[in-house]
Parts: C-alpha cells; structure tokens; sequence
C-alpha cells in the first residue's frame, strides 16, 4: 500500500479531473468482455492499475472497490422527495436506519431482462493524496467555485458552504 496523506475534502478542480477519469476509463473498458475467470481477473487488475496510476497523476491515492452495494432509506427517501443513500454496512445519514432498498451496485445485472449477464461497476474511491498538503485551502475552493470549474454554473458558496448561483452574473448583460 502506498503511503497517503489523509484528505479532507477535494477541490472542484480534482473532481473535475476525477469525472474525466472514470469517463475515459468507462468508455475504454466498457467494450471489452471477458469470457473466462481468467480474462475477467485480468481486466480488473489492468483496470485497478490504470485507475491507481491516473489518479496519482493528478496527486490522489484511490482504491478501486468491485463490490459494493449501494441502499436508498425508502422512509426518508419519501419524507423528503430525494433519494437518500447509503452504503452497504453503513446507516442512512438521515434516521440512522440499517435497512433500505437496493439502489446501486457492483456487479450489477443488465436492464434487459433478457440479459442475465452480471456487470461489473467498479467505484473509484478517493482515499487521500500523494503529498502532504496543508489546511485544505477553502478560498482556492471558492475561486474554483466562482469560476464555475466542476458544472461550468459560476457562483458563490456561502458562509454555511452550500452554493448559491452568481448573484453577479446579471451585471455582465446589463
Ligand atoms: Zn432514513
């Protein structure tokens, strides 16, 4: 195991480069199946490899997870109209609940149900970073949020962190 520092939140600009990752890798695997155990092994070590590698390109150690399952509490799923989702073994963030309805997964089956073939959905899970970095910096973040880097939307985050669309941007038409 490679040696990490503990992270405490990403930049707008590494989830950025963390979505241009899992794309790139997505559409360079999804295409390549695997007929024998022995294929499928090595596909997800090739995949688990490159994905280590990338990452650590842009400064961030990940563990690739292959199985894991995804839950939706239904009680404050409908209490509140969103989906709220929690991990497998974990608790819903919400009423602290162990039980909900399957949402997501790995390996997953296909939407056909004609397909009985199980899919393979690996998680790349950011775990830290390759160097020691100091106080996460939340006026970079704000920048990177001002710029619209992450969804191209510009905007401000407010004193409580969540994020409110430029009040600004109007003055740049009138
Ligand atoms: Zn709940």
């Amino acid at each position: 195991m490679t040696e990490y520092h503990e992270i405490k939140d990403l930049y707008d600009s590494e989830r950025k480069a963390l979505q241009g990752i899992r794309f790139a890798m997505a559409s360079k695997y999804m295409t390549k199946g695997a007929t024998t155990e022995l294929q499928e092994d090595d596909l997800k070590r090739k995949f688990t490899d490159e994905a280590i590698n990338r990452c650590a390109e842009i400064g961030l150690v990940v563990d690739v997870l292959w199985y894991w399952t995804q839950l939706r509490c239904a009680v404050c799923s409908f209490k509140t109209g969103k989906d709220i989702l929690f991990n497998e073994g974990e608790s819903c963030p919400s009423c602290g609940s162990h039980e909900g309805d399957w949402h997501a997964g790995s390996p997953d089956c296909s939407d056909d149900p004609t397909d009985n073939n199980l899919y393979w959905n690996p998680r790349i899970v950011v775990v830290g970073r390759t160097e020691k970095m100091q106080e996460y910096d939340h006026d970079q973040q704000k920048h990177e949020v001002r710029s619209g880097l992450l969804d191209g939307k510009a905007g401000e985050i407010r004193e409580d962190g969540s994020f409110r669309e430029d009040a600004k941007k109007k003055n740049f038409f009138t």
